[in-house]
């Protein structure tokens, strides 16, 4: 049996949460292979040292060694950190050579091989850590484990395939000898040789891709919160953490509200019908949220209600646009030309409409001024509204849930701005504004999740 365990950020961020995250590890009977994100706030540093370059090297150099060191220091002993010194200081000099290397900042990754450099040493940290505890470790850069990336700069995507025949050859024979290996989360490498970084908070997903690879019996992600909770405790503070749900369930969430795991994550894991386990590092002992592919009846309609604000609704009109889809297509391939993320289209015989984040406004508009004037008659933009979430399994197999849920909604005296529903039987996506929009949350929640009743707005 194997178990990927992944480590976020606070979990390894002091010496005393690398010690807890340690015990957890040597604690874990099944064969494991850890994953590790950056000590907390190190990525910001970088991402934000990436843009004082070059000036700013030495400094950077200087307060990055100075961070890792000072922990370091205080989980090994005389020994110990001697060892772990002849390590740090290879890495070290890599790095230092990467911001040296004029010829290195033309290349289009540069700032993800900035930015992935605290992955490289957190897990070397921790690699020693668990030495230091009496395991066998050894630590594993993702260029080591042949972790393979495409796409644009700092938002790559694992190609699974080939990463599955690279680990296998790379890292399951250290798991097979009983060797702990502690990979680095967050990017992978290209084809051409250079590290790729999955976007932020991207260390999840690594760890999901590796447990794909190694065909795992389990992939825990820990954390600093106790799991899913099927509301966000600020809008009501009586949210329940939930102990269960399916894969398109977590899905969903991850990708609309919840900001427990990367929404990239579930995918490589649900591939191979690999459960999930959401774990809070600083108390092992709470049973956390599993995700897995089963779905059981259950007695309520909702599982969670998320919610996504400050968003905007785009809606492009031009005359019978139904009957011209090369318009619609015209439309989204400019759109797609910015990266940006579309939550939601909607589209009737005159008019599509757009739901996309209020920061993403301006480039769009910018970008639709360039197609040609005869295709669009007006544009229109509403801002400031926010998308609900309503997930819940087997949705739309259920008579009348639509019919329930906007009747919530009315109580709220929310108008719905735009509804998305269909696309995925767990969810029930509809738009109001931002101001009724905490009310239609609670509302929802104290009716639908876990048998509640509503009152107590
Ligand atoms: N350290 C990276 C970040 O802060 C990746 C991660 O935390 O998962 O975005
Ligand atoms: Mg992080």
């Amino acid at each position: 049996m194997i178990t990927v365990m992944k480590f976020g950020g606070t979990s390894v961020g002091t010496p005393e949460a690398l010690q807890r995250s340690a015990g957890i590890i040597m604690n874990e009977s099944n064969s494991k292979v850890v994953v590790a994100s950056a000590m907390s706030g190190i990525t910001n540093f970088l991402v934000n040292g990436a843009e004082r370059l070059p000036e700013s090297r030495h400094d950077i150099i200087a307060e990055f060694e100075k961070k890792h060191i000072d922990v370091a220091s205080q989980l090994l002993n005389g020994e110990q950190m001697d060892d772990f010194m002849k390590d740090f200081d290879q890495r070290m000099k890599r790095f230092r050579d990467l911001l040296e290397d004029e010829s290195a900042a033309k290349s289009p990754y540069y700032v993800d091989n900035i930015t992935s450099q605290g992955e490289r040493f957190s897990t070397l940290i921790l690699c020693h850590a668990l030495r230091a505890a009496g395991a066998k470790a050894v630590a594993l850069t993702s260029e080591d484990c042949g972790i393979s990336a495409e796409g644009s700069p700092q938002s790559g995507s694992a190609n699974l395939h080939k990463t599955e025949s690279m680990i296998m050859m790379k890292v399951k024979p250290y798991v097979d000898e009983g060797v702990i290996p502690v990979i680095t989360g967050f990017y992978g490498i290209t084809d051409g040789g250079l590290p790729l970084t999955f976007g932020r908070g991207g260390s999840d997903y690594s760890a999901a891709v590796i447990a794909n690879a190694m065909n795992a019996d389990l992939l825990e992600i820990w954390t600093d919160v106790d799991g899913f909770m099927s509301v966000d405790p600020r809008i009501v503070p009586d949210a329940i953490k939930i102990d269960e749900m399916n894969f398109s369930e977590a899905a969903e969430l991850a990708y609309f509200g919840a900001k427990v795991l990367h929404p990239r994550t579930i995918e490589p894991v649900r591939k191979k019908h690999i459960p999930l386990k959401v774990k809070n590092s600083f108390k092992p002992e709470e049973p956390g949220t599993i995700i897995h592919h089963l779905r059981k009846p259950r007695g309520d309609m909702l599982r969670s209600v998320a919610l996504k604000t400050d968003l905007s609704i785009i809606s492009i009109g031009s005359a019978e646009i139904a009957f011209h889809p090369e318009m619609v297509a015209n439309i989204i391939e400019k759109i797609a030309e910015n990266e940006v993320v579309i939550y939601s289209i909607s589209t009737s015989l005159s008019t599509v409409a757009f739901l996309v984040h209020n920061n993403d406004v301006k480039s769009i508009l910018a970008k639709l001024n360039t197609l040609g004037s005869g295709d669009i008659e007006r544009i229109e933009v509403k801002g400031d509204l926010a998308l609900v979430c309503a997930v819940g399994d087997n949705l739309l197999s259920k008579c009348g849930v639509s019919a329930e849920i906007f009747t919530a909604v009315k109580e709220a005296s929310a108008n719905v701005e735009m509804i998305s529903e269909g696309a995925s039987d767990v969810s029930l996506n509809f738009v109001v504004p931002m101001s009724r929009a905490t009310d239609v949350v609670k509302i929802l929640h104290n009716k639908y999740v876990g048998g509640g009743t509503d009152e107590g707005l």
